[in-house]
């Protein structure tokens, strides 16, 4: 987990990154994020009043309007669990939940500017798509927009292998990060963790390699959906897997211009991701733009003009 302090223009004044486990319960999760964040406000002698705005990005599908994580399949027990309304207790600024990669679609937004229509694809432990369309970051109606890694790509259930999400055959349950471990499991390769898998493949292990070619392969044709969906300048790959661009790269790439329309690709540049974590600063961003939102400050100061 990483938690930063940020100014209004997304400068990183300080951060800390901790072990979490998603899956101990909101309760337990937000504790250590909420002491992690006061400790870093303490060391810039910052008070908790001096908080314009907090901003959490989760793995898992978020209801925009809400900020209430919605079945997610990994986060056991924070189905519709009321985040904001935790902060709220604490601060009386605005909280914004975000879906993890619809905040680094945000902030890699803010690399390629001049980019209007940039999808954001990560490659990680599960497999997602935030999408920047007309200088905009797209939710869709409620939030859900972009989450490909449970695009069903099997015909048969019978056959297809179990996802996270309770369905068979979904893009996360061949390609996703711990889909790949999954098989290397069962093939008998000793590999049990995204780090472990990352080593694997740099060092040249077969078993690994292949799959995680293979795995490159099939979040490409997803990609390949999207892109004749939307026509994106720009796609943007991130995440652990993505990290190894040599292997994941040159065959997304290929999968993508095959398989979408010649004018949808004329232009379109496919690469990896300019920062490490773009989250941090995407969340910054989406921050400022609720704070600074013309109708929110004209709210405030009509607000300021009744009680004057
Ligand atoms: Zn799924």
């Amino acid at each position: 987990m990483r938690s930063a302090v940020c100014d209004p223009v997304g400068t990183v004044l300080s951060e800390r990154y901790e072990r979490l486990d998603i899956t101990g319960g909101p309760k337990a999760v937000l504790q250590q994020i909420g002491e992690a964040f006061t400790a870093q406000l303490a060391d810039r002698g910052l008070e908790r009043s001096d908080v314009l705005g907090i901003a959490i990005s989760v793995p898992g599908p978020v209801e925009h309007g809400s900020g209430r994580v919605v079945s997610p399949p990994i986060m056991t027990g924070w189905h519709e669990f009321d985040i904001p309304g935790w902060f709220a207790a604490d601060y009386s600024c605005p909280v914004i939940v975000e879906n993890d990669v619809n905040a680094m679609a945000a902030g890699e937004y803010r690399a390629h500017p001049d980019v209007d229509d940039l999808v954001f694809v990560k490659m990680g432990t599960g497999v997602g798509a935030g999408m920047i369309l007309g200088g905009r970051l797209y939710r869709g109606a409620d939030g859900a927009a972009g989450d490909i890694g449970h695009i069903p790509i099997s015909r048969s259930d019978a056959e297809a292998p179990l996802c996270r999400c309770g369905n068979h055959g979904c893009v996360e349950a061949y390609a996703g990060g711990w889909a790949i471990l999954r098989d290397l499991a069962v093939e008998g390769v000793d590999v049990t963790s995204m780090d472990a898998l990352v080593l694997a493949v740099r060092s040249g292990n077969r078993p690994a390699l292949q799959h995680v070619r293979a795995a490159a392969a099939t979040v490409g044709a997803a990609v390949a959906d999207l892109v004749n969906t939307v026509n994106p300048r720009m796609v943007v790959f991130g995440g652990q897997l993505a990290d190894l661009d040599d292997v994941v790269l040159a065959t997304v790439r290929e999968v993508i211009y095959r398989r979408s329309p010649a004018l949808a690709t004329r232009k379109l540049s496919i690469t990896t991701s300019s920062s490490d974590d773009p989250g941090v600063l995407g969340l910054a961003l989406l921050v400022a733009d609720h704070v600074f939102d013309p109708d929110r400050v004209d709210q405030i100061i009509d607000g300021l003009r009744g009680e004057a």
